[in-house]
């Protein structure tokens, strides 16, 4: 592995980066950072790849994310200005095109797809459901990774992991990440023993919440990640993130499980490399 950290999954490719994106990027290269920029609907996934092409330390994956699969929400963030009461597209997931930007060397996986319980109600997590669906298709054709947003709602005690790996396990011939996981030790273990990985943000620096998840898994079976421009580090919080921070991630992970911090950095960039082909 050339690089000495891998942030699995940022966002470097949205509006909050547009007015320094090089800088940023530059910021990550001097510090040993490579990240995976994550599409969540076409104008996105295609961002990503163009900062692919032009930067040695950046890759891409590219998909639908579950909550533009309606017309519900917009993250100025996201998509920059729009006015609080602008709504998202409504994408619905176009196989061929995705297919095509998939032909790209450094496109390295499928995603953010999955489940969202958080923000949407039942006719909506139908057409998620199908638009996961297809893009579960889609890895099993191209042979690459699922980069996977789930999130249940805590509300309604739905947990979308269960149904995600219900889909999953009837349907997925490749295997995938867990990104942000938030769920517990129970329904991690599940995800382990199937097989897929689970990464983790600078959330973990400041709640003690998946400390038990942390110190179970295997080491070979988690990430780091950033999730940038959201849920900046310690001692970051407050401000925009981005992948240079994922070293506090890491520094991190080794404390909870009170492991030796050069051995850990040096496997989560290796898993990184081994899931994704790096
Ligand atoms: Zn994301």
């Amino acid at each position: 592995m050339k690089f000495q950290f891998v942030d699995i999954h940022t966002h470097v490719n949205f509006a909050a980066f547009d007015k320094d994106r090089d800088e940023v990027i530059k910021r990550a290269s001097d510090a040993g950072v490579a990240m995976i920029n994550v599409g969540t609907q076409v104008d996105t996934s295609k961002k990503a790849i163009e900062m692919a092409e032009n930067h040695e330390n950046c890759y891409a994956i590219v998909g639908l994310h579950p909550v533009h699969t309606s017309k519900s929400f917009h993250d100025e963030k996201e998509l920059g200005e729009g006015g609080k009461e602008f709504t998202s597209r409504g994408e619905q997931f176009d196989t061929s095109v995705y297919r095509s930007m998939l032909k790209h060397p450094k496109v390295v996986g499928i995603g953010e797809c999955g489940l969202d319980y958080y923000h949407l109600d039942e006719e909506s997590i139908k057409i998620q459901q199908e638009n996961f669906e297809m893009q579960i298709d889609l890895a099993n054709e191209a042979g690459k990774p699922l980069m996977l947003h789930v999130r249940s709602n805590k509300e309604s005690g739905k947990s979308a992991y269960k149904d995600a790996l219900e889909i999953l396990k009837a349907r997925a011939k490749v295997k995938g990440n867990f990104h942000f996981f938030a769920g517990t030790w129970d329904e991690a273990k599940q995800i382990l023993d199937f097989g897929y990985t689970i990464s983790f943000t600078g959330v973990i620096t400041f709640a003690r919440d998946y400390d038990e998840v942390i110190k179970n898994a295997p080491l070979e079976m988690i990430m780091s990640e950033t999730d940038a421009p959201y849920v900046s580090p310690a001692p970051f919080r407050g401000k925009r993130n981005e992948p240079a921070h994922v070293r506090e991630v890491v520094k991190k992970i080794a404390e909870i499980r009170g492991e030796d911090y050069e051995k850990v950095r040096a496997q989560l960039a290796e898993n990184a490399g081994r899931v994704f082909g790096l």
